[in-house]
């Protein structure tokens, strides 16, 4: 792709690499376990709580710890209402957004593509990963990940 482009943007690219409009988004990735109230537990044959009414896991059998972390993103929305930084470059579904993201957080990345549940938020939108491929400019290797909205969320 960077081939067919003019040299005057591979040159804005190359400084987007470097810094500027790189941003924090957090990640969410949840990591269950069996319900521990007395007399619940997770039945798997049900797939749902041993005590069905059970306040702390809400008849689900199992508990949800959110395991946070903050990941460096170039982000660019597929949506003409945000800024699309590669507009005419990518194709892509409205809606959808791609991250440019660090190859040290790859293997973040694909767990967070891998696990049910795990968002990331950005702009008041979960998003889950669903392809991460590398991507090479110039020396610099970082990771594109395309990215489907889940929901609308309440910061
Ligand atoms: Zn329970």
């Amino acid at each position: 792709m960077i081939g067919i482009l003019p040299d005057f943007m591979k040159l804005n690219m190359r400084h987007d690499l470097e810094g500027f409009l790189w941003r924090h988004v957090m990640a969410y990735i949840p990591h269950t376990s069996k319900c521990g109230a007395t007399g619940c537990g997770y039945d798997s044959f049900t797939a749902s709580a041993i005590n069905p009414a059970c306040l702390e896991c809400n008849g689900r059998g199992l508990v949800y710890n959110w395991h946070q972390v903050s990941l460096h993103v170039r982000p660019n929305w597929i949506d003409p209402a945000h800024n699309n930084v590669f507009a005419g470059v990518i194709t892509a579904d409205i809606g959808d957004a791609q991250f440019q993201a660090k190859i040290r957080d790859k293997a973040l990345w694909e767990k967070i593509r891998d696990t049910e549940h795990a968002y990331v938020l950005m702009d008041g939108k979960k998003l889950h990963p669903e392809s991460i491929a590398d991507n090479s400019v110039e020396g610099l290797t970082t990771i594109d990940i395309r990215c489907h909205i889940i929901s609308e969320a309440k910061p």
